[in-house]
């Protein structure tokens, strides 16, 4: 059985109402879908949406804050700890195969409000820019 509850999302300042949906049973969050929130209108980005399977499992963001991991068999497959060489090497990579393949345009890089502060964010939009080659470059909180 499940419940709904309305909240806020605790992400970032832009305080967009969310619709819980929340087991019972097991005390999970299992779904989340917008509310009308007077700064969402409703909708959520993707953290809104998407970003709660940690609750249920505190170890796929605590790991990921000490060691980079990899799903190294695709999307499915777990996550496993890797060196910081082979983490690089892998997100260069990849974002040189879908360059080439698809043009700069089919990337996007995104910036985050939390911690890393202004020249972390300068940083990312000139990598975006100058490195990958588009101007597909955001920040977390515009919706
Ligand atoms: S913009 Fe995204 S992260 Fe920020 S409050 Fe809304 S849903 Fe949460």
């Amino acid at each position: 059985m499940t419940k709904q509850v309305e909240s806020i999302c605790p992400y970032c300042g832009a305080g967009c109402h969310i619709m819980f949906s929340v087991d019972e049973a097991a005390n999970k969050i299992v779904d989340a879908v917008p509310a009308k929130g007077r700064t969402n209108d409703g909708t959520l980005c993707l953290k809104g949406h998407y970003g709660w399977d940690f609750l249920n499992d505190p170890q796929i963001l605590t790991k990921r804050l000490r060691h980079p991991m990899i799903r190294k068999g695709g999307k499915e497959s777990p996550l496993e700890e890797v060196g910081w060489d082979e983490a690089i090497h892998f997100v260069a990579g990849r974002l040189t195969e879908i360059k080439n393949t698809y043009g700069p345009d089919a990337i996007m890089g995104t910036a985050s409000a939390r911690g890393p502060g202004n020249e972390a964010a300068y940083v990312m939009q000139k990598f975006m820019r100058a490195c990958v080659g588009t101007n597909n470059i955001d920040h977390c909180a515009r919706i």
